[in-house]
């Protein structure tokens, strides 16, 4: 069964985009995952099918419109279907693997991708929309969140990855981040490779990227370590 993802987007051309290559464009190809894109603009108001107006109350930019944008999202997706409508959203809860691990088990997504200065607020709750960020910072629409949280669900896919265990030792799938990663050659610019690695000992390997993954997360990421494990 493949995962089907539902982009409602202004801008459809932005898709696949870099979901075109690499393990996510060759999984496209084995329809591992597929996709389709409703332009709001096809159900836009009047003669100039407008998506958006200006906002009640006064204001800079503009807003999309809660008849617009439902109309989109009613026409790829009837009350039969079992996939979780998104919302990108700077306000929304956080994409973390956890969650990316979640979405990668569902059939699919509906993913909204707003623009001007967000949505009508009253699309959210009549479509019942889960509003999810990328991280504290504003992007000019929801597309560039849109490939990052399809990305980050893709390459868990069965199949997508060709070496399951790289998959489990990757930061954040063990609530720590990942080890340091060394290859030839064994010598560069007069730095060399630690000892431990051309060892042979594989047990000493693996005690070392343990303690790396430890001392790097508490380095780089303190607040990882208060949760060692997000799987929970
Ligand atoms: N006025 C809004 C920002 C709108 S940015 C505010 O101040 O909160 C326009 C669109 O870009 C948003 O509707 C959303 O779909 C997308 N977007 C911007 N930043 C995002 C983020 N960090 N995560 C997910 N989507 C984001």
């Amino acid at each position: 069964m493949s995962f089907r993802a539902s982009i409602i987007t202004l801008y459809p051309e932005m898709f696949p985009g870099p979901l075109g290559y690499s393990l996510a464009g060759k999984a496209l190809e084995k329809q591992t995952w597929t996709y389709d894109t409703v332009n709001p603009r096809d159900f836009g108001s009047g003669k100039h099918r407008q998506v958006d107006d200006t906002p009640a109350g006064g204001g800079a930019g503009m807003v999309m419109r809660a008849d617009v944008l439902a109309s989109a999202i009613d026409h790829v997706s009837g009350p039969d279907d079992q996939r979780k409508r998104l919302l990108m959203s700077p306000r929304g809860q956080p994409l973390d693997q956890k969650m990316v691990r979640e979405l990668a088990q569902e059939p699919g997504a509906i993913i909204v991708c707003g623009r001007f200065e967000g949505v009508d607020e009253r699309v959210i709750e009549a479509r019942n929309l889960v509003e999810v960020s990328v991280g504290d910072y504003i992007l000019s629409g929801g597309e560039p969140a849109a490939i990052c949280l399809l990305d980050a669900v893709i390459r868990l896919l069965p199949g997508v990855m060709g070496n399951v265990e790289s998959g489990e030792n990757e930061s954040f799938e063990s609530g720590l981040l990942e080890h340091p990663h060394y290859t030839r050659p064994s010598i560069w610019e007069g730095l060399l490779i630690p000892d431990v690695l051309t060892s042979g000992d594989h047990g000493a390997v693996a005690r070392w990227r343990r303690e790396e993954a430890e001392r790097l997360t508490r380095k780089m990421r303190p607040e990882l370590m208060a949760t060692p494990d997000k799987k929970k």
